[in-house]
């Protein structure tokens, strides 16, 4: 019988999530639906000088927004919790003092300067540098002598001779000689655990079948491995590995503030909609099979296998996720829409949010659906249909002042007074045939200096279609302000 998947995404949130964190969860939860199996939210706040509550709140937060629901974890709860590492440190003390009663693992009473002492002789040596087992089989007197001087040992887990490998399903198989995976710690001196001990004893007890991370954390792998062995698991109950590749800036040079990896926060205050963040992040290191790039959620979990994620790094591309955010909004119905766009117009203080303002706002949507990338332009393009004290932005006056501008107005004013339907048709029709055709004047100058009387901005939706929201007296009120300036 094969076992039921469980994967889990596991972040130690000591900032906002970012990208290659988000990539890192979609994939984990994108996996667990695929095969019907359970995905696993786990906190790892065991650095306490790092972590905040907010910080953990932030990443519930995303994770929720982002549609990454999880079946076990933090706020839905589980037959494995807590799932917040800070809430566990009874359970790591056990198990390392029962590693320590095998022995597989013993007090180091070397203070942080031997440590160093150790290694700046390797570097001078050249030598691979880690820790060079000093304090494997200490006597009882020289136990005796190190506690007298009031040493705190750390405990750390002895690595046998010989080398670890492990078949990943991304990279195939992977070893590493312990030549270079030293004895390592993995309790500190205080007692407090670290990051090692707790990955490795969580994934064993909270029956992890999957452990889909970034290849940074690759290097870690033999000594989890270590750990397993320590606790008795079964060799086929070992979790199975598989390392996405690194996410790289447009640069080739790794993801950093400079190239795009900035917190998944920020592209929510942007006003990219989670489907595009999902849908881009999807792509970077996996893809359907064609060439399709448009991806929904539910195609993701339907079409998504470790198998087709590539081993080489992936690049992250912003022009291609404001793109893909583009196709997003332009894929929302208007109500959809009207709904992502409310939070942005309140917060730029366009509209307070009365019934009235809505029910403007949802007829302007249309108008600038397919002209926006990001919903943080919507306030600039709808800010003209609310603002009270409606003032042409400083740097477009002197394009209406112009005399042939002054004409465009005045002659506007003229055909526009006596319209007795106001509607974009008989608004166009009205200054197609006066401007255009008796005036003779090209559509961008007699438009444009339309546009910004009405609009205060060269930038607008489209302008007859505007006019018609704005009404009849405020149009003409702000042409004859324009001529005014
Ligand atoms: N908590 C680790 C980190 O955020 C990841 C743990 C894991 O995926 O093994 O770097």
């Amino acid at each position: 019988m094969t076992k039921k998947v469980k994967v889990r995404f596991a972040p130690s949130p000591t900032g906002d999530l970012h990208v290659g964190n988000i990539r890192t969860a979609l994939f984990d939860w994108a996996y667990a639906r695929h095969t019907g199996g359970t995905f696993l939210f786990r906190i790892e706040d065991t650095d306490t000088t790092r972590v905040t509550d907010e910080y953990i709140q932030a990443a519930i937060d995303t994770l929720k927004w982002l549609g990454l629901n999880w079946d076990e974890g933090p706020e839905v709860g589980g037959d494995n919790g807590p799932y917040l590492q800070s809430q566990r440190l009874g359970i790591y003390a056990e198990w390392a003092q029962k590693f320590l009663d095998q022995k597989d693992a013993y007090h180091c009473y070397c203070s942080a300067d031997e440590l160093e002492a150790v290694r700046e002789a390797q570097r001078a040596a050249n030598v691979a540098p880690g820790y060079n087992g000093h304090c494997r089989d200490l006597t009882s007197d020289q136990i005796a002598a190190y506690k007298a001087e009031g040493r705190l040992p750390v405990v750390r887990m002895r690595m046998p001779d010989g080398g670890t490998t492990f078949n990943d399903l991304i990279r195939g198989d992977v070893s590493f000689d312990h030549k270079f995976v030293p004895d390592f710690v993995l309790v500190r001196g205080d007692g407090s655990p670290l990051y090692t001990l707790a990955v490795a004893v969580d994934d064993v007890l909270m029956k992890v079948t999957h452990v889909l991370r970034g290849e940074d954390l690759l290097s870690s792998t033999p000594r989890q491995i270590r750990v397993y062995q320590a606790m008795g698991l079964a060799l086929e109950d070992y979790p199975v590995f598989a390392h996405l590749p690194f996410v790289m800036g447009q640069d080739n040079a790794k993801l950093s503030k400079r190239n795009g990896e900035v917190s998944i926060a920020w592209y929510r205050d942007k006003g990219f909609l989670p489907e595009a963040i999902c849908n881009y992040l999807a792509l970077l290191g996996w893809s359907p099979g064609d060439d399709h790039e448009n991806v929904t959620m539910k195609e993701l979990t339907e079409l998504f296998t470790v198998e087709k994620v590539h081993s080489s790094p992936a690049r992250f591309d912003m022009k291609k996720l404001e793109a893909i955010n583009g196709d997003k909004i332009r894929a929302l119905t208007i109500d959809e829409f009207l709904d992502w766009s409310l939070p942005f117009l309140t917060k730029a203080g366009v509209i307070t949010g009365t019934a009235d303002e809505i029910a403007l706002v949802k007829l302007a949507l249309p108008l600038i659906q397919e002209r926006i990338i990001m919903l943080s332009e919507v306030p600039a393009m709808l800010k003209f249909l609310f603002v009270k004290n409606f003032a042409v932005e400083a740097d477009s006056v002197a394009k209406i002042t112009d005399d042939a501008s002054k004409q465009v107005l005045q002659r506007s004013l003229k055909e526009l007074e006596p319209l007795a339907a106001w509607n974009h048709d008989s608004i166009e029709a009205a200054l197609r045939s006066s401007l255009i055709e008796e005036m003779g004047l090209k559509p961008r100058i007699a438009f444009g200096a339309v546009r910004i009387a009405t609009t205060g901005s060269t930038i607008s939706p489209p302008l007859f279609e505007s006019m018609e929201l704005l009404g009849k007296e405020a149009s003409l009120a702000r042409i004859r302000a324009g001529l005014e300036l």
